[in-house]
């Protein structure tokens, strides 16, 4: 399989500047998930620009959006 950057950096919603794994989700899930944290493209467009990825701000997140 080869490798889907272009096409994945067309949808990809993070904002967070010069971060070389943009468009590259398989590093991009690897390096959050061993934070223990989520990528971007899980938040809020709100939440995402405070480049918190933490799993409490992504529930704080889903729990203001999903009412
Ligand atoms: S979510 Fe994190 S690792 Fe993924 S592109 Fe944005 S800053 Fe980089």
């Amino acid at each position: 399989m080869e490798c889907q950057k272009e096409k994945n950096l067309e949808s990809c919603p993070c904002t967070y500047p010069g971060c070389a794994k943009k468009g590259l989700c398989c590093e991009c899930v690897k390096h959050h998930r061993e934070k223990g944290a989520l990528p971007a493209c899980y938040f809020s467009p709100e939440a995402e620009k405070t480049y918190d990825r933490s799993i409490e701000n992504f529930v704080r997140d889903w729990e203001k959006y999903s009412k």
